[in-house]
């Protein structure tokens, strides 16, 4: 069957951090792009001068394709139905605004601030809905042009119907009736000259031929007035689609700025900047996000392109979602298990080198299949792997002696250990391990002493990867020279 292609847009304002909705709206946009061999489109809304953040779009950008969902057509790679910012599409905001005021679809507000401020104390005192009274809604448009030509500042109103409902369609929740008389004329075009999200979201929709919209089910409110604004000019609808809200761990309402920080002491984050620091992957975050929201098997293991082949807009479910982070820590954890040990190589390298360490390529493709197992974020690599590429580790005293034994016997333990791993021609594990077993049956005493004091001299800590592979790797050198350093240290105690 043929199936369209979709054009569909990921469409933020450029007012903070890149989060886990905005994503999560843009996985799915891209998801029914490529699906049906369409484009995706990034386009930045900054019309909204005041709240626009400086460095927020880069950060927008760099997100997107550190997700891998790379854009066809946006503001640093062109298009052809550029431009993709919106402050530098005035002219057709304008143009447009224009249009609606002739077919008699809007008309300008001459209203002052401190009045409409008025009006709205006013409404509020009566405990009526805030909205505009319409006083400027018919007057008389000769007496409106001699005002413009005056200099009078004025905005764009759209003129909802009065009567009657507007029945707009919801692909994932139907037809949505409503009451035009509780639907209020907005301000489309401002003081400014610039327009509002209502005006410049339809016309550049329809201008860049999005035949999906997906967005976030905030904009449920709005609906019926979008939907006018499109019929206004006579366009054909998008198919609208409102993305399901993310509510917090636990489930009632949305994340606080509290919780948001709270959650980052835990080292989890919203924010796809944060994640990446925090030693989460693209591809972990993705399918966590994509299962919120989408109806498939909530522990399915997929990578963006294996959605692609997945993905239908009528899975999509409008149900609120609670965010779950060990979820997250699960999908990181067994997308890390799937990637290749070259792939991990260059993954973890950074993590290593933000520490100060120097990573030898040889050494950490030798012990990644060590630790892979034991990663649930990137940055694990650290606590599991580091001693591999210090020149000496300063284990904890007390880490060194064994269970029911004192520092004496201890050291007597690390110095029988290193007299014959010193005998062996060499520090394989197949070599090492048989004659230590051999002495731990002897000696009479248990593994995990002997081991133990091993482990903690050799590696600095009590937690490691297995422990003779990990010798391995550190080279007869230094496991010597670390071993002698810990019979010194037990000596002193
Ligand atoms: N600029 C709007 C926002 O960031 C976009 C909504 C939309 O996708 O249409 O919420």
């Amino acid at each position: 069957m043929f199936i369209k292609p979709a054009r569909t847009r990921f469409a933020p304002s450029p007012t903070g951090h890149l989060h886990l909705g905005g994503a999560r709206t843009a996985l799915y946009a891209y998801l029914l792009a490529k699906k049906t061999g369409g484009q995706f489109i990034l386009r930045i809304e900054d019309t909204d001068l005041k709240r626009t953040v400086p460095g927020a779009e880069q950060e927008i950008m760099d997100g997107l394709r550190w997700l891998g969902l790379e854009y066809d057509e946006g503001p640093d790679v062109g298009g052809k139905f550029g431009p993709y910012r919106q402050t530098e599409r005035r002219d057709i905001y304008q143009h447009h605004a224009k249009i609606l005021v002739e077919k008699g679809h809007a008309y300008p507000c001459f209203c002052t601030p401190d009045r409409l401020e008025k009006m709205r104390q006013d409404q509020m005192n009566r405990k009526e809905n805030p909205h505009y009274d319409g006083t400027c809604r018919n007057l008389d448009p000769d007496e409106a042009a001699k005002r413009i030509a005056n200099s009078e500042p004025y905005t764009i109103r759209f003129k909802m119907p009065h009567e009657g409902v507007t029945v707009a369609h919801e692909h994932l929740r139907g037809d949505i009736t409503t009451e035009n008389k509780q639907l209020n004329d907005q301000v489309i075009l401002k003081t400014d000259g610039l327009p509002t999200y209502h005006l410049a979201a339809m016309v550049d929709d329809h201008e860049m031929q999005i035949t999906h919209v997906m967005r976030g089910s905030e904009w449920l409110g709005a609906f019926p007035l979008h939907v006018n604004i499109v019929r206004a000019f006579g366009w054909d609808e998008p198919i609208w689609i409102h993305l399901s809200v993310f509510l917090k761990p636990g489930g009632k309402g949305k994340m606080s700025k509290r919780e948001t920080a709270a959650a980052m002491k835990d080292g989890y984050s919203i924010f796809i900047k944060d994640m990446q620091e925090l030693g989460f992957t693209p591809e972990g975050v993705m399918n966590w996000s994509a299962l919120m929201g989408w109806g498939v098997a909530e522990d399915d293991v997929m990578t963006v392109s294996q959605m692609v082949d997945r993905f239908t807009i009528d899975s999509l479910t409008p149900s609120p979602a609670a965010i779950n982070f060990q979820k997250l820590d699960h999908f990181n954890a067994t997308h890390i298990r799937l990637f290749t040990t070259e792939d991990l190589t260059a993954r973890l390298k950074p993590y290593f080198t933000r520490e100060g360490l120097i990573v030898k390529d040889d050494v950490l493709l030798k012990m990644i299949p060590l630790i892979r197992e034991r990663l649930t974020t990137l940055d694990d690599c650290i606590s599991f792997g580091a001693f591999f590429f210090k020149e000496d580790v300063t284990p904890n005293p007390e880490d060194l002696i064994a269970k029911g034994l004192d520092a004496k016997q201890s050291a007597e333990i690390a110095r029988r250990a290193y007299q014959i791993l010193e005998a062996q021609p060499d520090i394989s594990h197949e070599r090492c391990e048989p004659p230590l077993r051999a002495y731990v049956e002897e000696s009479g005493l248990n593994v995990n002493q002997v081991f133990g004091i091993l482990r903690v001299a050799t590696t600095g800590q009590k937690i490691s990867p297995p422990l003779f592979e990990s010798m391995e790797i550190i080279g007869r050198d230094v496991c010597l020279r670390r071993i002698q350093n810990a019979i010194g240290i037990l000596e002193k105690l």
